[in-house]
């Protein structure tokens, strides 16, 4: 059992070894790349993964669930999401030379690579995390969104737009003076 995510592939016994980890939004944001600006931010991330080896093959597989803020498609407020992920990955280790022709194969097999004696899950669990953002994030299933007209938040207040909504064709119509 270990908490890193920072692995010794020669420690790695016969029987496998799990790890459990915990990341909040600090350690998201440590792993993020400069250029990476998500419009999300992590609350907490709680990762098993057990990883096993036959010979220099590495096999990962783990499970993920994660609480994510992001803003709601409907009305843009913070709305926490709680999101979970089953993963597996294998890694081979790389071999420089034809570093070029396996990184075509890597995307057909889905195989990843490592090299030398450590390999680091945190790009794996952040790639994850990445993976779950939902296209559309809503704060509830019954978000009632903004108000077109006016931008008021209508699960939190209303307005009287609707009452007097006028459909934008009719309102063309409205407009025109006959002289
Ligand atoms: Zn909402
Ligand atoms: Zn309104």
């Amino acid at each position: 059992m270990s908490n890193s995510l920072k692995i010794n592939v020669q420690t790695i016994p016969e029987e496998g070894l799990n790890i459990v980890f915990s990341g909040d939004g600090k350690w998201f944001a440590q792993c993020l790349q400069d250029n990476d600006q998500p419009d999300f931010s992590l609350q907490k991330a709680d990762v098993e993964c057990r990883i096993t080896k036959a010979s220099s093959t590495i096999f990962i597989k783990g499970n993920l669930s994660a609480l994510l803020v992001i803003s709601c498609g409907r009305c843009l407020e913070d709305a926490t999401l709680p999101v979970a992920a089953d993963f597996s990955y294998t890694l081979v280790p790389l071999k420089p030379e034809i570093k070029e022709e396996v990184e075509i194969q890597a995307d057909e097999l889905e195989i990843s690579y490592y090299q030398g004696d450590f390999i680091d899950l945190t790009a794996i669990v952040c790639e994850q995390i990445i993976l779950q953002i939902p296209i559309k994030p809503l704060c509830s299933e019954e978000c009632k969104g903004l108000c077109p007209r006016c931008g008021i938040n209508k699960n939190v207040a209303s307005c009287n737009c609707d009452s007097e909504f006028v459909d934008p064709r009719l309102a063309v119509l409205k407009n025109i003076k006959i002289n």
